[in-house]
């Protein structure tokens, strides 16, 4: 076991509370009330109390997981602590459930800290009174009785790669905003001039991502909502059905069967999640949708006004189709169209059933001559009829 069990135990309970109160360790995430306050509150609960280590329920973005994998005996030790502080009964670290191979490589250490795995989200009603220990915290508790804290914040501007930086770091000196449509952090998106305000301590869930004009608002809102209906435990009508709602409608916009009611539906619904909910999962998840809509209305109006991505990323606004003055009939698309919607013969002009395509795009990276085309606005005169190559007359 590491040195920090060893130290907490000999410095004994008042001791390290007086040491927690003087760094003023407060708890990460979306309760940052002092540490000490938290211990002596599951100290006076009636009967036995536990610890419960994880990440904020909401936090699909996972990238503070990112200390476990780095140095998982330091947040061991630091729940351990907590554990011995509070008299805890049992100890439970939560982890994802998609993240099966880590917890497994975690479950010696883990038993020899007899902290237990759990593969799931931290149950909120059920352990009312117990201590909710954010796993940036635990780190830092470990850290705090080694006498090597540091202060500051875990960010991941990649997604992968986390670093500590001081918590009032703007965020323009983390990431680039040249180009920058919107910033996704701290649950929502902001718009690049808020985010020249910001800093590190703004990104609750460690990430800071930049959207360029390349990303569509909708389809990654539609792509984040589906990440939380897969977290979320279903207990919460509002959490269960809202998320199912959120979800479907941008993905609908993203499809182009959007309607202006589709937004004011997200409002409604998105902001009664906020009030309904027992844990972060449904008060935390619409903030998505709902900054997706009061900052990149514009964008939102585009996809169901006039029919248009203006990212080019939603396929259901753009067409793939063949043209006939380049293509010299070689079948090369028709090969590798997995649909098998592509209608051809040697050295004729091949035609696209646009009924049938699914815009996978492998005839466009097959075709030597550039002749499939992509295009978000209207389609170009085209045979309906195999011609031979050459022969097709615009007019
Ligand atoms: S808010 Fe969602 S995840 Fe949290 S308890 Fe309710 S249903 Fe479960
Ligand atoms: S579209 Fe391109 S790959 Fe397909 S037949 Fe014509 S030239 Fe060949
Ligand atoms: S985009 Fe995909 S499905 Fe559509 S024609 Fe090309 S290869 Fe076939």
């Amino acid at each position: 076991m590491r040195q920090t069990v060893e130290s907490a135990k000999a410095m004994g309970f008042a001791a390290l509370l007086d040491r927690i109160k003087e760094a003023g360790l407060t708890e990460y995430g979306l309760c940052p009330e002092p540490l000490a306050d938290r211990i002596y509150a599951a100290c006076a609960k009636e009967g036995d109390a536990y610890v419960h280590a994880g990440l904020n329920n909401a936090d699909v973005d996972r990238v503070l997981l990112g200390l476990l994998r780095e140095d998982p005996e330091r947040v061991l030790a630091g729940i351990f602590a907590a554990g011995t502080l509070v008299g805890a009964a049992a100890k439970f670290l939560y982890i994802p459930e998609e993240e099966k191979e880590l917890t497994e490589a975690l479950r010696p250490l883990a038993e020899e800290y007899k902290i237990v795995l759990v593969n799931d989200i931290i149950n909120v009603r059920e352990s009312e009174g117990d201590l909710l220990l954010h796993i940036v915290t635990a780190a830092e508790l470990a850290d705090l009785i080694d006498g090597c804290s540091e202060s500051g914040v875990y960010v991941s501007t990649d997604g992968e790669t986390l670093k500590k930086v001081p918590g009032d770091t703007p965020v323009p000196e983390l990431v680039s905003l040249e180009g920058a449509k919107a910033v996704y952090l701290g649950y929502g998106y902001c718009t690049p001039d808020e985010a020249k305000e910001m800093k590190a301590k703004d990104a609750t869930t460690g990430l800071i991502r930049v959207l360029s004009e390349k990303d569509c608002i909708v389809s990654e809102t539609a792509k984040q909502l589906l990440k939380y209906r897969k977290a979320s435990c279903g207990r919460c009508v509002f959490c269960r059905e809202g998320l199912i709602q959120l979800e479907f409608m941008q993905r609908e916009i993203t499809m182009a069967r959007g309607k202006s009611s589709q937004l004011d539906l997200t409002k409604e619904i998105g902001e009664a999640m906020t009030c309904s909910t027992l844990c972060t999962v449904g008060q935390e998840s619409s903030k998505i949708a709902l900054t997706a809509i009061e900052k990149f209305g514009p964008e939102y109006e585009a996809h169901y006004k006039k029919n248009k991505c203006p990212a080019g990323v939603c396929t259901a606004f753009v067409h793939i189709y063949i043209d006939p003055q380049a293509c010299t009939g070689c079948g090369d698309c028709l090969d590798v169209c997995p649909a098998d919607c592509i209608e051809g013969k040697p050295n004729f002009i091949h035609m696209i059933d646009e009924f049938e395509c699914t815009k996978c795009g492998k005839c466009i990276e097959a075709c030597e001559e550039e002749a499939v085309q992509m295009t978000s606005g209207k389609l170009p005169k085209l045979p309906n009829r195999l011609i031979k190559v050459g022969k097709f007359k615009k007019h």
